[in-house]
Formats: C-alpha cells, sequence, structure tokens
C-alpha cells in the first residue's frame, strides 16, 4: 500500500490519472462480468430446477392418469361382457379387445416411466414413497389388470369381476393415495429448491450491491487523492507566485513530489533565488559608485537617516569625516583622467583597508569621500582619520606616486539637522585645505551632555 502511495506521488498526474482511470476501468469491467455471469449461472440454474421439478408430477401424473385409464377400459370390460349375449357379434368381441389392448398399452408406458423416473436422483424420503407406489403400482399390475384381463380372455367374467372388486380397485385407490402421497413430497422439494434458489438470488443481489458501494467507494476516495494531489500544490504553487510578486522572495519553496507541478515549484525556487540574486545585484548597483565601488549617495542618505535616528531616540553618538584628494587636478592635466580614475580605484580600497567593519566608505562627488562611523566620537574619528592620513601619505599610487588628503572631522549633534552636520563638516574640510592641505580639522563643539561611545571605537579597522 505505502509503495502504492509512494508511486502514485511520484508520478507524473497524467501518469497518475491513467493509473486510477484504468483501475476504475478495470474494476467496473471485473463487476459487470461477474455480475453477467452471476447472472447467467443463476438463471440457467432456476431454468433447469424448474424443468427437472415439473419432470417428475408430469410422469406421477401420467401413471395416475394410465392407471386410471386401464380401470376405466376394465370398467368397460366387465360391465359390457356380463351381459349373456353380448361376445355374440363380432363388432363386440372386437371392441373388447380393444379396450384389453389399450390395457396392455397402458401397462406398458406406465412400466417405462416408473422407470424412468427412478433413474432421477431421489431424496431418501422420495425414494421410500415412490418404492411404496411402485409396489402398489405392480400389484395393481400383475396381481390385478393382468389376471382380470387373462380371466376375461379365458371368458371367465365372474372370476375377472371379483379380481376388479378385490384387487384393481383397492390397489388403485390406495396407488392414487400413495400418488398423492409422493406428489406431496415433490411439492416440498420444489418448495425448498426454489427458497435455495431465491437465497442464492439474494446473495448475488446483495453482492452486487456490495460491489456497487465498493465501487462507488472506491471512485470517491481515488476522485478525493486525485484532487488532494493536484489541487492542494497547485494552491502551493498559487500562493508562492502570489508571496514573489509581492515582493517577498524569503519563503522557502518547497517540492515534494516530482510530478508536473512539482516541477512548476522547483522552477518556482530556482525562480525566486535566480530573482534575489538579481535584486541583490541590482541593489548593490542602485547602492554602489560604479568606478570605485564606495557607496553612493543614496546609500549614504539611506543609512544616515537611520544613524541619525538611533543617535536621537538611544544616544548613539555618531561622527563622520569628509576627506578630498590634494590637487587632483594637477594629476588628471599631468598624467591624464584614466590615471586620475586609477587613483581613485585605488584610494579607495586603501581606505576600506584601514576602516573597522561598522565605518562605511561613500564616495561623495569628484575626488571627495565622507568615512560614516556610527558609534563614534569625534575624537575616535580624529584618531581614524589620522591613521588614514598616514596611510595614504604611504602608499606609491601607479604612475602618480604619493597623494596628499584634507579632512574634515564633525560630529552629529542630536539638534542639528543632518545638512547643518554636514556643513560643520565641509568647513572643517575647507579649514584644512587653506591651512595648507594634507591635515586634518574639526569644527567640533563637542556636546557635553552626550555620553560617551558604547565600545572602544578607536582602534583597529
Ligand atoms: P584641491 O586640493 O583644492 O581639492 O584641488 P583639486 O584640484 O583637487 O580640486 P578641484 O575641485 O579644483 O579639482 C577636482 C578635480 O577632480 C576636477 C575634476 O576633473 C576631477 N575629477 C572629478 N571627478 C573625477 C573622476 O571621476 N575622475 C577623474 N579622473 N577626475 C575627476
Ligand atoms: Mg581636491
Ligand atoms: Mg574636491
Amino acid at each position: 500500500m505505502e509503495s502504492l502511495i509512494y508511486l502514485l506521488k511520484n508520478s507524473s498526474i497524467k501518469k497518475r490519472l491513467w493509473i486510477i482511470m484504468s483501475t476504475l476501468a478495470a474494476l467496473i469491467f471485473i463487476g459487470g462480468a461477474i455480475g453477467i455471469n452471476v447472472i447467467t449461472v443463476a438463471n440457467s440454474s432456476l431454468e433447469t430446477s424448474y424443468k427437472e421439478s415439473y419432470k417428475p408430477v408430469k410422469i406421477i401424473s401420467r401413471i395416475i392418469f394410465l392407471m386410471n385409464d386401464s380401470w376405466g377400459h376394465m370398467t368397460f370390460c366387465l360391465q359390457q361382457s356380463l351381459k349373456n349375449d353380448y361376445l355374440k357379434t363380432q363388432n363386440n368381441k372386437k371392441l373388447l379387445s380393444a379396450h384389453i389392448a389399450s390395457i396392455v398399452d397402458n401397462i406398458d408406458e406406465s412400466n417405462s416411466l416408473l422407470n424412468k423416473y427412478n433413474e432421477r436422483n431421489l431424496t431418501k424420503e422420495e425414494q421410500n414413497k415412490t418404492d411404496l407406489f411402485s409396489d402398489t403400482h405392480i400389484q395393481y399390475i400383475n396381481e390385478g389388470l393382468i389376471p382380470a384381463i387373462d380371466a376375461i380372455e379365458s371368458k371367465d367374467f365372474q372370476a375377472a369381476n371379483t379380481i376388479f372388486v378385490s384387487k384393481i380397485n383397492p390397489y388403485f385407490k390406495i396407488a392414487t393415495l400413495q400418488a398423492s402421497d409422493l406428489l406431496q413430497v415433490i411439492n416440498q422439494i420444489q418448495k425448498d429448491e426454489y427458497q435455495e434458489a431465491t437465497k442464492y438470488f439474494t446473495l448475488i443481489r446483495n453482492s452486487l450491491i456490495l460491489l456497487t458501494v465498493l465501487g462507488i467507494l472506491i471512485s470517491f476516495t481515488a476522485a478525493i487523492l486525485l484532487i488532494r494531489s493536484i489541487v492542494l500544490p497547485l494552491n502551493k504553487a498559487v500562493a508562492h507566485f502570489k508571496q514573489i510578486a509581492e515582493g517577498n522572495m524569503d519563503e522557502n519553496i518547497l517540492a515534494p513530489s516530482k510530478d508536473e507541478i512539482g516541477q512548476v515549484l522547483s522552477g518556482l525556487a530556482a525562480m525566486q533565488e535566480k530573482l534575489r540574486i538579481i535584486i541583490a545585484e541590482l541593489d548593490q548597483l542602485a547602492s554602489t559608485d560604479k568606478l570605485t565601488g564606495a557607496w553612493n549617495r543614496r546609500r549614504f542618505e539611506d543609512t544616515v537617516e537611520f544613524e541619525i535616528d538611533r543617535l536621537r531616540r538611544y544616544g548613539q553618538r555618531l561622527s563622520l569625516m569628509i576627506l578630498d584628494i590634494d590637487h587632483f587636478k594637477k594629476i588628471n592635466d599631468l598624467y591624464g583622467h584614466s590615471i586620475g580614475d586609477r587613483v581613485l580605484i585605488d584610494l579607495s580600497s586603501a581606505i576600506l583597508s584601514t576602516l573597522r567593519a561598522t565605518d562605511s566608505l561613500t564616495r561623495w562627488g569628484g575626488e571627495e569621500f565622507i568615512i560614516l562611523c556610527p558609534n563614534t566620537t569625534a575624537e575616535t574619528v580624529l584618531k581614524l582619520a589620522e591613521r588614514v592620513r598616514e596611510k595614504i601619505s604611504s602608499v606609491k599610487f601607479e604612475e602618480v606616486g604619493s597623494i596628499t588628503l584634507s579632512f574634515g572631522v564633525a560630529e552629529c549633534d542630536p539638534n542639528e539637522t543632518k545638512e547643518e552636520w554636514l556643513q560643520r563638516a565641509d568647513k572643517a574640510l575647507y579649514l584644512a585645505k587653506s591651512a595648507g592641505r594634507d591635515q586634518i580639522k574639526t569644527t567640533q563643539s563637542l556636546p557635553k551632555a552626550l555620553p560617551k561611545e558604547t565600545n572602544n571605537a578607536s582602534d583597529s579597522p
């Protein structure tokens, strides 16, 4: 059963439909074949039993009829022959012989009928009754009819009459009663056989009803299984499609089966994964500077809003430094724009290697960068800026050699706007430039009420 369920689960919907439909067709075929066969058998057995039951009644009735007929012929013979002058005419003699011949014919027929009757399979009771009837029948013939015929033929009508009264009449009466007894037994047998046939028919009817109910139940179960195996995963797939359409790519899409819907689900899972990667790439593209790989302004704006919010809500310190290459115009002029680009790229990676994991580098514009330092005071950023300055002044840029940077440092005040904060940093940078470049300046009047940064942010990158 389990392997059948496994087979159904893992085969295609097309295969599943074929299996279920073929099973149903086979069931209907088997049910129909059994029904037709059983009905045919029952019908023929009933027909046979009817024919069989009809036969003995016919035979016994015929024998009684023949006995009765012989009795009639005998009565006629005796009535006429007792008249003294009856046998004097030739015609009457012929008539008498004809009656006797009829009796002889009747004896022959009834004997052969009784033999035929005895050839049948008889029940014990039927056999007993038949034996009794046969005995009386034989007595009726051997002690009655035959001696009476002999007497008539020897014209001893007196003796024939005595035999008629003492043997033929009583044996006939007894035989009639015994025949009636026998017929009753036959009747009972027929009744039993009828009841047996009825029982058989009831059994067939009940079996057919049971088969039909079973067929309906199996069809119903198969239909439910089929619907469940198709509709449930389809609904799941639809729900996943909706989630993806709404932009939710985090759903774990499982494809439990290998059928068509399973293939749709695994295709959907693959598509979601691909979409996730594309979105991440797009996100990266939309948030980073193409040339240097540093954050662009958009990413900076998003992050800085969030960090200012943390500063205002939880008092988490927030500082930045703005840095600008000194005399970059000259580099472009001397070595060309592409060498200038190279310097910007190499500078970015050199700065990134000195930064801590929580700090971020943004290309603010041209040859100007911002390093945002969450959870950091201005004092720490001054140190960080010094570290960057020293590092860059020691780097040899391709063709260009050494370059210098100027820095403006500012810590965000929770009461000022982002623009005011940036303007203060810009002002500090201007001061650094004015003071001769390659140095760090701050316009910072540090807010006294603010708590210290929560971790030691001054050190290692
Ligand atoms: P200062 O020390 O006062 O900052 O002098 P500076 O020459 O660096 O400043 P200025 O503003 O006069 O010149 C900046 C130059 O940077 C001008 C511009 O051509 C160059 N620049 C801006 N963006 C790029 C870029 O993407 N690639 C290259 N190669 N040059 C750029
Ligand atoms: Mg410059
Ligand atoms: Mg500049």
